[in-house]
């Protein structure tokens, strides 16, 4: 069975219904739910360690489910992909995160610019034209060039690593920015990593995090030194602490993200705290 943390409503019950049922269920209400509008995105901040500001944000689905609640990118991301609906959902989600981003930057005049960035899936890289999706967003939204960011695993790069870093090139040269996602986790290949055009490493979280024995993972100095020779900025995800962050920053990450900064929050709380007018 399944759980859903906090106050959500819990969703697969043992013995009541079957996950099978659930996820039927769940699939046919994915085709309807964008069309509803029941699908949107929340952002995160990412703040600059040097002086806590905030830098940029990044995009995370939620999908409010008329009966199941608030439900989180893990329920129905896998079934979007295997429906192909991301695809959708990945137009979705640039284009709102684009508006977005256009609207903190018209309230906000900074040096560099304030950054959105957005989870990009296998499918949508590997088997679509996400370019085009990519260059027609940043055409329409106006936003500054290397401001609007994808992020993409590695084991999703790796899937296919020479179309990989064709696409990502001639993404690079339109000017979105690339971010690689959850550094560490999955095969890291040194060699690949050099060659791909990335300009932001992520570490993940159980990289940044104490582990159970309260001591931070001595891999951590290893992987922003190796991101820094590579010439990439580090966000280090997971900070969830006053002491995370100033071991983060005597590392030398440049950004982080985490509950220590806060939890993802609404277009309209995004727009309150950078000062932008709520959506006319
Ligand atoms: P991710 O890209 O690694 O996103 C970071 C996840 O960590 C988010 O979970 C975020 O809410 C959570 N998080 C943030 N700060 C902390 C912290 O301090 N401690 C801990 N323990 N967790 C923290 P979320 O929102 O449930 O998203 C899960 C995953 O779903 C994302 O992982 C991403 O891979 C995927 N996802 C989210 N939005 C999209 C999307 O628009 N498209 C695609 N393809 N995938 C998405
Ligand atoms: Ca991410
Ligand atoms: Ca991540
Ligand atoms: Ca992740």
């Amino acid at each position: 069975a399944k759980k859903f943390g906090g106050n959500r409503v819990e969703f697969f019950r043992p013995g009541m219904r079957s996950q099978q049922t659930d996820r039927l269920a769940l699939e046919t209400d994915l085709r309807r739910a964008l069309e509803r509008g029941e699908i949107k995105p929340v952002f995160q901040p990412i703040v600059r360690l040097e002086d806590r500001t905030i830098a940029g944000f990044e995009a995370l689905l939620r999908w409010d489910h008329p009966r199941f609640g608030r439900l989180n990118p893990a329920d129905f991301i896998p079934i979007a992909e295997e429906t192909g609906l991301i695809i959708d959902l990945g137009i979705f989600v640039l284009e709102r995160t684009a508006r977005e981003l256009a609207a903190w930057q018209r309230a906000l005049d900074v040096t560099p610019p304030i950054f959105a960035s957005v989870n990009v899936s296998s499918r949508q890289l590997l088997r679509h034209d996400l370019l085009n999706d990519v260059k027609a967003v940043m055409t329409r939204s106006g936003v500054h060039r290397g401001t609007l960011k994808l992020e993409l695993t590695e084991s999703l790069v790796m899937e296919n690593p020479e179309y990989a870093t064709q696409i990502l090139q001639r993404i690079r040269e339109l000017g979105a920015g690339l971010a690689l996602d959850d550094f560490g986790t999955g095969h890291s290949s040194l060699a690949y990593l050099q060659r791909f055009p990335f300009d932001t490493i992520k570490i993940d979280k159980s990289f940044v995090r104490p582990d159970a024995r309260g001591a931070r993972p001595t891999i951590l100095r290893s992987i922003v030194s190796l991101a820094h020779d590579l010439g990439m900025e580090v966000v280090a995800e997971g900070a969830e602490t006053e002491s995370d962050t100033i071991e983060l920053y005597q590392l030398g990450c440049e950004y982080a993200q985490g509950y220590a900064f806060g939890q993802p929050i609404s277009a309209l709380e995004a727009r309150k705290l950078v000062g932008a007018p709520p959506e006319e």
